[in-house]
């Protein structure tokens, strides 16, 4: 996968980039990600990006020419036809869809992503409206810039591209993967102070442990985050379990 980042600050991506599954699957070639500085994209003497916004005229608003020429640029660089047809160029927004990791899954599909980092109050309109293909929003707050957006992105993608993780983990159990939050983990010491791992875990029978591994899942998404469960690929015994759990006026089990 590639992936161009379009940025005022690319610098920011240095630290975070680098070390662990990011640093592995950059040496592995499994994610090439380039950087592209917005202002490299002016033409004036004082590379200018941003101006006032009309009508209130409160705050900057980043320019649209830099933005268009630094996405044409890379698109430019692109053979493929129908690699360009189905580019995703992202822009990051407290206005776009709700990132999630269904969303990532769908990302890490393409071959290609273009990432545009907006700053001060945000882009001009027209690059939202004729430049990039998806809004995406990592939460329902504000941030200064979209860098730390598309580091969580990208951060959330790289990990799902085959290979990334190797064998030794794999993001199918992950929280948000199946529609549950994943079960709880021990490693070793067995006890540590006087707090025991679960018998089960070290009684070497898998199939129990798996069991026990999908009903922890269930038990915590219903006490911490129930409505994720409505659309959660549950068997028919899985949902009386929870309409059982549901119907207790205090559950004993989580
Ligand atoms: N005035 C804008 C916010 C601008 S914040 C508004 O009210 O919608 C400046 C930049 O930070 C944005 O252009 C965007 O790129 C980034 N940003 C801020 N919050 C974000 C969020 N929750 N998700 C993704 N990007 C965000």
């Amino acid at each position: 996968m590639q992936i161009d980042i379009l940025t005022l600050f690319p610098q920011m991506f240095q630290g975070p980039f680098s070390p662990g599954i990011f640093q592995r699957a950059i040496d592995r070639e499994l994610v090439r990600v380039n950087f592209h500085n917005i202002r490299d994209y002016t033409h004036d003497k004082h590379h200018t990006v941003d101006d006032y916004a009309y009508g209130s005229g409160a705050g900057m608003v980043l320019k649209p020419e830099p933005i268009f020429e630094a996405v044409e640029s890379v698109k430019s660089g692109i053979c493929l036809e129908e690699e360009i047809g189905e580019l995703p160029i992202i822009l990051l927004t407290p206005q776009g869809r709700l990132f999630s990791q269904q969303i990532a899954l769908e990302l890490s599909k393409h071959s290609h992503l273009i990432l545009v980092c907006g700053r001060y109050e945000g882009v001009d309109e027209r690059v939202r409206e004729h430049l990039v293909t998806d809004e995406i929003s990592i939460g329902d707050y504000v941030l200064s810039g979209g860098e730390l957006a598309a580091m969580v992105v990208v951060e959330a993608v790289v990990r799902l591209l085959p290979g990334v993780l190797g064998s030794e983990a794999s993001p199918l159990d992950d929280s948000h993967s199946n529609g549950l939050l994943e079960y709880p983990q021990y490693t070793r010491p067995p006890v540590y102070r006087e707090w025991s791992v679960p018998e089960i875990l070290l009684s070497g029978n898998h199939a129990q442990i798996a069991n026990w591994c999908r009903e922890q899942a269930i038990l915590r998404t219903l006490k911490r985050r129930p409505e994720l469960l409505d659309k959660a690929n549950l068997s028919l015994e899985e949902r009386q379990f929870v309409d059982r759990l549901k119907g207790e006026s205090s559950p004993s089990v989580y």
